[in-house]
């Protein structure tokens, strides 16, 4: 009822007038309810492999579209939940999405399909999130190797108990991803840290790149990184031909982005693998290492 009165209330003024401020504080008001009701979806965006058709993973990346807020950018409804107490049940939300998800791959046959989840650094300093994620998997059955867990470099990997999480994830056979590599504080330590599998470079560095010769020096070191640790790199951000053209001429061997497939609702992630050439996945690994 409190939604719909809220609704009611912004009805009243004109859109443009809702301030971000507002907007967080509905969104921690309203987020239970969303949370209780289903409001709130899982969409997954592909990962392709080098030659920027097939398939090799899918990103899991938080919705939620408020009634009067329109889509939430998914830190704020981090934030939110973070501030209404709900960081773990929101964890578990998106988890069991996922693991839907991974059920559903694995229906189609699609084993060597894996699927990554954002954990951010609060959720991982603040919740059992290796306990919670290993738990699940076993109860489904779903082999570790099948999800992959990405966090950026604020996570405080300096923290024991954030090292133990990560530690008991990677041990269990949970892959894990440096995203927003080159970004703030990068450095080789997280790397190295993290044990990471793969980093993701920030689409800071990608978008534009060929046209811009500092990003594409950037980025082939990441790719040399890469290559000398055994590391798997992802390009994000790819928005334009040219600049997948470029990733692929220099040897990327995984890009996302929105010029190769956007986030989409579960189904239609689903029709659209239907209709998309299958990556050898092993074969890419084998090639990397
Ligand atoms: P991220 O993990 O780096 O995710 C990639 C973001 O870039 C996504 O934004 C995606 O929609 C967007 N993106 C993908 N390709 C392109 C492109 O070609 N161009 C542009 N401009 N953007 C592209 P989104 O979904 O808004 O998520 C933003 C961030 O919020 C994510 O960054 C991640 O850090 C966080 N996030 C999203 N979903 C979750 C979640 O379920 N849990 C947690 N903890 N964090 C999440
Ligand atoms: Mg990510
Ligand atoms: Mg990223
Ligand atoms: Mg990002």
């Amino acid at each position: 009822a409190a939604k719909h009165s809220g609704r009611n209330h912004f009805r009243l003024f004109d859109d443009g007038l809702s301030t971000r401020l507002e907007m967080r504080r509905d969104c921690e008001r309203d987020l239970s309810q969303a949370l209780a009701e289903g409001e709130l979806e899982v969409w997954f965006q592909p990962i392709f492999g080098p030659d920027g058709r097939s398939v090799t993973n899918l990103e899991a990346l938080v919705r939620w579209h408020h009634p009067v807020h329109g889509w939430v950018p998914p830190a704020d409804l981090i934030s939110a939940a973070a501030m209404a107490g709900l960081t773990e049940s929101l964890l578990r939300f998106i988890l069991e999405q996922v693991c839907a998800m991974l059920c559903a791959l694995r229906t189609r046959g699609l084993h060597d399909l894996s699927v990554a989840m954002n954990v951010s650094p609060r959720e991982m300093a603040q919740i059992a999130v290796d306990e919670i994620v290993l738990g699940r998997l076993r109860v489904l059955g779903l082999p570790a190797t099948a999800l992959e867990i990405e966090i950026t470099e604020e996570t405080a990997l300096d923290i024991e108990a954030v090292q133990g999480k990560l530690l008991a994830l990677s041990r269990a056979g949970i892959r894990m991803a440096l995203d927003d590599f080159g970004t703030g504080y990068s450095s080789l330590a997280s790397v190295r840290q993290l044990r990471a599998d793969r980093v993701k470079i920030d689409r800071s560095l990608v978008t534009g790149l060929s046209e811009a010769e500092d990003k594409r020096g950037l980025v082939q070191a990441v790719l040399g990184l890469g290559r000398a640790l055994g590391l798997e790199v992802v390009a994000e951000g790819i928005e334009t031909a040219d600049d997948l053209a470029t990733l692929q001429a220099m040897g990327c061997p995984f890009m996302q982005g929105y010029h190769l497939g956007r986030p989409q609702p579960r189904d239609d992630i689903l029709r659209f693998l239907d209709a998309r050439p299958r990556a050898d996945v092993q074969a890419l690994r084998l090639r990397e290492a």
